[in-house]
């Protein structure tokens, strides 16, 4: 019982018991290489050899630049069994924030997809790696992936590490200010390893097929790289190729039974599903993970109804990776459809060890279902503190070791969790409360609207209204009245924006969720509907 959990054991259960399943992953040109879980184990054993090779110590920053693909994958292993710290870079960061990230981490190596060598020219003159490793042709002083590993040795030993040593390095995507870092250790991914793929909907197996669309940069990808090694399922990754045909197209060929990803995906992957819903055979998909904002009801519905797909949602952070899965207990498969429902559309019950609890402004708030408290959460893998930023992290965490998230939620008793909002989204509108996430969700439910974000901008009478905006699905569209007329019988009156911008493409964040901050900067200093 005194045995350490690590990443190492992770990779050594895959190779030992589910040596032959298969690791997919897609090329830069489209193709799909197939691998095995025993092939990739001895690559792994390379390059950490490799890593160790180029002179770095224990603990040391190996940051990645890259998309989802095997060698991500092999990376994600080798770091960390070797003791050094996996740090993967968001690519869609501005490169400001890449170079401060990179400083604020101490990256020593940059390995990058040949794709990135742009950013990488431009982050060169603020950043000074002491190695750069190039996926695809290496040029200049960079050394080549393939090279790297060559140079490992495949009956290289990894050392015993403690469980307590850092494994991960994951930033938040900084939509208040600058991005903040994160560690895991090997015993925070391990527990997160283990209590996600037991629970709710994703119960992993060895005869899945695990497909993360949420990418290896954000929120490490939700921990399912490592979900599928310590499981022994099979793990296809999508490369670039984010797109709904990309993806329809794996899930059919590859007989995927279990997806992740924002919601603003599985809107675009809905759409071309309704167009051509007898195109692809999804038989095997059991569920559809979906986490980083609100799944609006209307889509979690369309799945449902219209393609007999399941969409879950999950709650999760780049704080913690995945922290809740929304799944109906013994006592809710009882239950009228009404109340089924009700429940599919929030947020779920927390993991095995994660502990819950809301602040509101006397203690903290029943768990009723109606009372809004900011949600706090602990547990193995919700990290302790933001890397160097010791007055962000006094503010962040309670001194009782709690994290405080910003959401805005309510807990019913049963434990499941709704998120009204983020608390810096709330909008108050002459004293009372409109939450963001609801009004979006109704406007969501129009035919015509493909996406709609909505903001609180100042009202000199109101304190603060929302403003809504649009986009349209190609060829479809609707005025500001008659989006009005449609929200009428499904938010209360003095919800509905006097505001309603129309746009091709809602502005998103670096990891796909609406951009807030760029839209309140856009539309706050403009009059009326446009
Ligand atoms: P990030 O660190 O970028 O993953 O953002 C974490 C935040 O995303 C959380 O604090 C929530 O506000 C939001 N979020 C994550 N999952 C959900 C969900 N299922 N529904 C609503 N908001 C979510």
């Amino acid at each position: 019982m005194d045995d350490e959990l690590t990443i190492t054991a992770i990779l050594r259960r895959a190779e030992q018991f589910s040596p032959d399943r298969e690791v997919v992953s897609r090329e830069p040109d489209r193709s799909l290489h197939r691998t095995t879980w025993s092939a990739i184990g001895g690559r792994v054993r390379r390059l950490a050899s490799a890593l160790l090779g180029l002179g770095l110590r224990p603990g040391a920053r190996v940051a990645t630049l890259c998309t989802s693909h095997r060698r991500h994958l092999e990376l994600y292993f080798a770091a960390p069994i070797a003791g050094l710290v996996l740090h993967p870079l968001n690519p869609r960061l501005r490169v400001e924030d890449l170079a401060y990230v990179a400083g604020h981490a101490a990256d020593e190596v940059l390995v990058l997809d040949e794709a990135f060598l742009p950013i990488y020219e431009q982050l060169r003159e603020t950043t000074s790696f002491r190695h750069v490793v190039v996926i695809g042709a290496a040029t200049g002083e960079a050394i080549s992936y393939e090279a790297l590993v060559e140079r490992g040795r495949a009956d290289w030993v990894p050392p015993d590490l403690p469980e307590r040593s850092t494994a991960l390095i994951g930033f938040t995507s900084g939509t208040t200010g600058r991005p903040k870092g994160v560690e895991f250790t090997h015993r925070a991914v391990a527990l997160h390893t283990l209590s996600s793929s037991l629970h709710g909907w994703l119960a992993v197996r060895d005869t899945d097929v695990l497909l993360p669309v949420v990418p290896m940069y954000h929120a490490l990808a939700w921990g399912w790289p490592y979900t599928a090694a310590l499981l022994g399922a099979g793990l296809v990754l999508p490369g670039p190729f984010l797109d709904p045909a990309s993806l329809l197209e794996l899930f059919d060929s590859e007989r995927v039974t279990l997806t992740g990803g924002v919601p603003t995906i599985w809107t675009g992957v809905l759409h071309a599903l309704d167009a051509e819903p007898k195109r692809y055979d999804l038989t095997p998909l059991r569920a559809i993970l979906s986490g980083g904002s609100t799944a609006p009801p209307s889509m979690i519905a369309g799945y449902a109804e219209r393609h007999g797909l399941n969409l879950v949602h999950t709650w999760g952070m780049s704080e913690l990776m995945m922290g809740a899965i929304a799944e109906l207990s013994a006592e809710l498969q009882q239950a009228d459809p009404e109340q089924q429902q009700r429940h599919r559309e929030m947020q779920g019950r927390p993991m095995p060890f994660v502990e819950i609890r809301a602040g509101g402004e006397d203690g903290f708030v029943a768990w009723d279902g109606e009372s809004l408290g900011e949600l706090e959460v602990r547990g193995p893998w919700v990290a302790r503190e933001y890397l160097a930023e010791p007055d962000a992290s006094a503010r962040q965490w309670t001194d009782d070791g709690w994290f405080r998230t910003g959401d805005i939620v309510t807990i019913t008793p049963g434990g499941y969790l709704g998120i009204a909002d983020r608390a810096k989204d709330l909008i108050k509108s002459g004293g009372e409360w409109i939450s963001t996430p609801a009004l979006e969700s109704a406007l969501a439910a129009h035919p015509a609207v493909a996406e709609a974000a909505v903001v609180g901008v100042t009202d000199e009478r109101w304190g603060e209204r929302p403003l809504a905006v649009i986009a349209f699905h190609p060829g479809t569209s609707a005025t500001p009245d008659e989006l009005r007329e449609f929200l009428l019988p499904r938010v209360a009156r003095w919800w509905l924006p006097e505001r309603i911008e129309i746009v091709a493409a809602v502005p998103k964040t670096a990891v796909g969720k609406f951009d807030k901050v760029a839209l309140r900067r856009t539309f706050t200093s403009r009059g009326a509907d446009s």
